[in-house]
């Protein structure tokens, strides 16, 4: 659901410094009918573990007919995965998929060798929307493999003291998310009470937060919304201090080895696989398949290194 071409060509090598806090500022945009904040890919920044992707969409209210309105597009070489915290939006797809998704609940699309989807409104509702969509890499193993689609009603949750943990994809102690996972990648939303909060940390998973509202505080550095705070590797834990009660996600995965090329709505290794991608997207010949919806499917233009 990236907005437009967003031209960045990442090397895929992890930053391997332990205990480091980097906190980068997140780039406004805007996808659909909403404001988004992009907190990766950012300059210097690729991936977090296989996470290649963050947009923290809204809050911002919605009236129908409007809705998320993000027409049709592609992907390849990714997952999808959508979290909302307040709202509805109705997920389509080339797989035949009609899901609504509401607050705790997670739509996961596995884009293998291409899918296209939309974003949509559902008929009714009428008020704030505010989420997030992340895109994982998918490795080699399964990039070139067909694409799929989950939702999950239900997500396992942590109380730990302070805070409620829900973890999304992955594993946080003994809670495993049942949600499709192709690398060693951990997501969770932590909805913090106001006060301190400590996760256990797996010291060879590099991780980083991003805050939805509140604040959350970590090694003395206040992180907001608009922030991605990139926390390393060689932690085996973290300690989040807030005044408010807060929401956050926290995302983390062992460093991702594979180089990854991304352009617009493609994760790919070589520029080559993604002028093929977009040449069938744009010649509409059946790669991709077509999504029911009433919005017209996004066409950009090549790429700048199209001959
Ligand atoms: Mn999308």
């Amino acid at each position: 659901m990236s907005d437009g071409p967003s031209p960045g060509v990442g090397d895929g090598s992890p930053t391997t410094e332990s205990h480091v806090i980097d906190i980068t500022e997140s780039r406004p945009g805007r996808v659909g009918a909403l404001p988004v904040r992009r907190a990766l890919p950012r300059r210097g920044r690729r991936l977090v573990g296989a996470w290649c992707f963050i947009d923290h969409m809204g809050p911002a209210p919605i009236e129908p007919p409007r809705g998320l309105d993000i027409a049709p597009h592609p992907h390849t070489g990714l997952q999808t995965l959508t979290w909302l915290v307040e709202g509805e939006a109705l997920h389509r797809d080339s797989l035949g998929t009609q899901q609504p998704i509401r607050p705790g609940e997670l739509n996961l699309m596995t884009a293998g060798r291409g899918v296209a989807h939309s974003e949509e409104g559902t008929a009714n509702y009428r008020g704030e929307l505010h989420g997030a969509q992340l895109w994982i890499a998918q490795p080699s193993a399964t990039r070139d493999g067909p694409p799929a689609f989950e939702h999950h009603a239900t997500l396992p949750q942590v109380d730990l003291v302070g805070a409620v943990a829900t973890v999304l994809v992955g594993r946080l102690g003994d809670a495993v998310s049942p949600a499709r996972h192709d690398t060693d990648h951990v997501g969770v939303d932590l909805s913090l009470h106001g006060g301190d909060t400590t996760l256990a940390l797996r010291d060879d998973v590099e991780y980083a937060l991003i805050v939805l509202s509140g604040a959350a505080r970590v090694d003395d550095h206040v992180v907001e919304p608009g922030h991605l705070a990139y926390l390393g590797l060689g932690r085996d834990e973290i300690r989040l201090t807030s005044r408010e009660r807060s929401r956050a996600l926290l995302v983390g995965g062992v460093p991702f080895e594979e180089p990854v090329m991304m352009w617009w709505n493609y994760v790919a290794r070589t520029r080559q696989e993604i002028l093929d991608a977009h040449q069938s997207w744009m010649t509409d010949d059946g790669r991709f398949g077509r999504v029911d919806s009433t919005l017209a499917r996004i066409e950009v233009p090549p790429p700048p290194w199209a001959g």
